[in-house]
């Protein structure tokens, strides 16, 4: 069960946290094989979660290789030894491989040193590798047991009361190569390092005509490749699950020399460290590069991204995905039998869900035999349906028909970006043009949102215009907060004038993970910050989550002075601690009373002596900057969908012989769960609070009991009737 699962019926939680007590167990955590960011949070969730639930939780240190020494390498932990790492690359705890932990020799020692312990609860992060030997060493418990007891390591009894191993898995890899869970923790960290170095490349390639190509790591996976490809718009990609055509050396150099006629002065290519051709054979970056250089005489430079993926700080998604995830690993070693098989915790729809470890693992295994029997459209359609699907984009993005093989539908479909400028907007533009002209539209560009449009700044916009968008924060087109309201007579006559058969409205986004706070120092201070978004709390909650925050105060959550004063008081107590750093959230709009400065001078008086404050109002920054690869993707996907949508609209109304007539014609496309959805405006306006423009129902307030948990600071726990965990003391830590 997942803490923000709706599996927790309000009301029961009591109960379910009852019958989920932890007293009287141990719990060993390790991280093995390479190394990731959020492995960090994934180690601080399962700490803190297993010692909110009354169990004890041992650190494992440096993988197998711990467990298998033994002594000092397994220690106990505590609530501080978690704090101030959720924002760390790499693992704490440490990582390796190790060799006698393949051998029974070597798990019948680790064995006889979580005994020692009372461990049998294990929670491995790791890689495939790891887990299956996470599995192995499971299913010969017993047997091991039973060794150590004819050797009197052990007693008889200690055999029946450890008869059981219960195991559960985390997938810390950059690559994202496991099957059964949509992200892998690391992965969205290592594309932030692989766009950072894409637009410092762009930056300094404006001045020269280059050709970069550009190693990602992925030695049996793509995933790192493609999705880099998307996310910064590359000429080319080679993945090894989709090995290029036969001929593609002559493609490719026709595709570079005709992005060069058109003036563009950079070439990206993007190669997997594992990329091969048809024939199975590797494509390294230098073959690309001698071929670049022979065949069209370019300044061609190759640049090896290597451990720099590993490295820097992790994301907020990988932060909060790692967090989610400890958490629910937690319950599920509680709620493990005998009979439960080993399983790997994992993210399906956003939600964390837990699947049977060895299936994963046989599926991972299973997209490599493809590979190696040379059936790509297996290994492509055994990554996953969201896999195939940005692959599908990637494609239709990059590669441009010629005009001729393009059937005209005499549509004009129009653009327009509305409200605040969002972190994504232009990748959506891009996106939506080009699908548009592939689907033989005549894209035009509204400029300035409404205001631009009654005003007719309008202009047809072409498939090489907008060419490298996909990185640019802001809006390129121009967008005002002006509402169509006063000016819907101007805008018809327009539509009128123009033809516009159809209007593709970019608005209204809310950029996902600007949020960044490095508040770590040696004195004791607690940052308070305000955060953005009006009535809606999500950037507060999330953040707030992602930061480990102590509070995070919004709109949707009601508190009183009592919430602040045991807020305040909890914070002082933790402060007098080793913990040195205290972080408190607050929407801009959560209480028209309880103001940032308030709030700042209520801590400032109580914390006197203890701690000092200081406050920041993020503001505009929270919209500003280049956009994420998760925004630049997410942009082009959802245009890339609506774009299809219009497409399939205009072609229903030319059959009818009218156009837009159908009440779903005005829709709003968005994701719910795995799915995109269409859904008709009418259908929204009932779901939606218009006074403070948010949605009557939000996903993520699930989250909230999760963030508390993890920032709670005393192990014991109260849960007030209503339900909620900890309304009297809704924190913290
Ligand atoms: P990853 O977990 O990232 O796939 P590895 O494959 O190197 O990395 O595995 C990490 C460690 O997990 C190995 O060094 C070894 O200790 C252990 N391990 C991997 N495969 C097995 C196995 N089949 N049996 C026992 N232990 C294994």
């Amino acid at each position: 069960m997942d803490v923000d699962d709706s599996r927790a019926p309000k009301g029961s939680l009591r109960k379910f946290l009852e019958h989920l007590s932890g007293a009287g167990k141990a719990i060993g955590v390790l991280t093995s094989g390479g190394d990731a960011q959020g492995m960090n949070a994934a180690v601080r969730a399962v700490v803190r979660m297993g010692i909110y639930v009354g169990a004890k939780v041992y650190f494992i240190y440096e993988g197998y290789q711990g467990m298998v020494d033994g002594g000092s390498n397994i220690a106990e932990a505590d609530w501080e030894s978690v704090s101030s790492i959720l924002q760390v690359g790499g693992t704490i705890i440490g990582s390796a491989r190790c060799q006698a932990f393949r051998t029974r020799e070597g798990r019948l020692k680790a064995a006889c040193n979580l005994l020692q312990r009372g461990i049998t609860n294990l929670c491995v992060i790791g890689g495939d590798g790891s887990l299956t030997g996470a599995n192995l060493f499971r299913k010969e418990w017993s047997g091991l047991l039973e060794e150590l007891a004819r050797n009197s390591q052990i007693d008889k009894e200690a055999v029946q009361k450890y008869a059981y191993l219960n195991v559960v898995g985390m997938v810390g890899s950059i690559d994202n190569d496991f099957c059964g869970t949509d992200m892998t923790i690391g992965t969205d960290s290592a594309l932030h390092r692989i766009i950072e170095v894409v637009d410092a490349i762009m930056t300094t390639a404006q001045s020269h005509q280059r050709t970069f190509v550009l190693e990602v790591m992925g030695r049996h996976c793509g995933y790192l490749a493609l999705v880099s490809a998307l996310a910064c718009g590359a000429d080319w990609v080679f993945l090894p699950e989709s090995p290029p055509e036969e001929g593609w050396e002559e493609q490719m150099c026709v595709k570079l020399s005709e992005n060069r006629a058109r003036k563009k002065r950079l070439n990206i290519i993007i190669v997997a460290e594992g990329a091969i051709d048809t024939q199975n054979k590797p494509i390294t970056s230098e073959k690309i590069k001698e071929l670049v250089v022979t065949q069209l005489g370019y300044d061609t430079r190759v640049t090896i991204l290597g451990h720099v993926q590993r490295g820097g700080t992790p994301s907020a998604f990988d932060r909060i995905l790692a967090s989610r995830m400890g958490v629910e690993a937690v319950i599920a070693l509680l709620e493990a039998t005998p009979d439960t098989p080993a399983c790997v915790v994992s993210l399906n729809g956003n939600h964390a869900v837990r699947l049977p470890l060895m299936e994963c693992v046989q599926m991972t295994q299973d997209v490599q035999k493809a590979m190696d029997e040379r059936r790509f459209q297996d290994a492509v359609r055994l990554r996953g349906r969201s896999f195939a699907g940005n692959l599908n984009t990637y494609k239709r993005l990059a590669i441009k028909l010629p005009d001729d093989q393009i059937p005209k539908t005499n549509c004009n479909v129009a653009v327009i970006n509305v409200g605040a400028p969002a972190a994504g907007m232009n990748a959506a533009v891009r996106s939506a043009v080009r699908v548009g002209i592939a689907d033989g539209h005549r894209m035009l560009a509204i400029y300035d949102g409404f205001d631009g449009f009654a005003k007719g700044q309008i202009k047809e916009i072409g498939w090489t215009d907008v060419g490298g968008w996909t990185g640019q924060g802001g809006s390129i087109l121009g967008t005002k907060r002006v509402l169509p309201g006063k000016y819907l007579e101007e805008i018809a006559t327009q539509m009128r004038t123009h033809s516009i058969n159809a209007l593709l409205i970019i608005g209204g986004f809310e950029t996902c993970d600007r949020i960044k706070q490095s508040a770590s120092g040696t004195k004791r201070r607690v940052f308070i910050i305000e955060t953005m978004g009006g009535y809606c709390g999500y950037l507060a909650n999330m953040g707030g989550l992602a930061a480990g925050a102590d509070a995070a105060y919004i709109f949707e959550e009601p508190f009183d002075i009592r919430d602040l004063q045991s807020n305040v008081e909890h914070l002082t107590e933790k402060m007098k601690t080793t913990i040195q750093r205290g972080l408190v959230l607050r929407n801009e709009s959560c209480s028209e009373n309880y103001t940032t400065d308030f709030i700042y001078q209520l801590y400032s008086e109580e914390g006197k002596g203890v701690f000092d404050c200081r406050k920041n109002v993020l503001g505009h920054m929270q919209q500003g900057g280049a956009p994420s690869p998760f925004d630049r993707n997410f942009g082009t996907k959802i245009s890339a969908r609506a774009m299809e949508w219009i497409t399939a609209k205009l072609k229903e109304a030319r059959g009818r012989g009218k156009k837009f007539t159908t009440d779903d014609s005005v829709c709003v496309l968005g994701i719910s769960k795995r799915n995109v959805i269409f859904q008709p405006v009418a259908e929204l306006k009932k779901q939606t609070d218009f006074e403070h423009r948010i949605p009557k129902e939000q996903w993520w307030l699930k989250l909230r009991p999760l963030m508390k948990i993890l920032a709670k600071y005393k192990a014991s726990y109260d849960v007030s009737d209503s339900g909620q965990l900890e309304h009297v003391q809704p924190w913290s830590v």
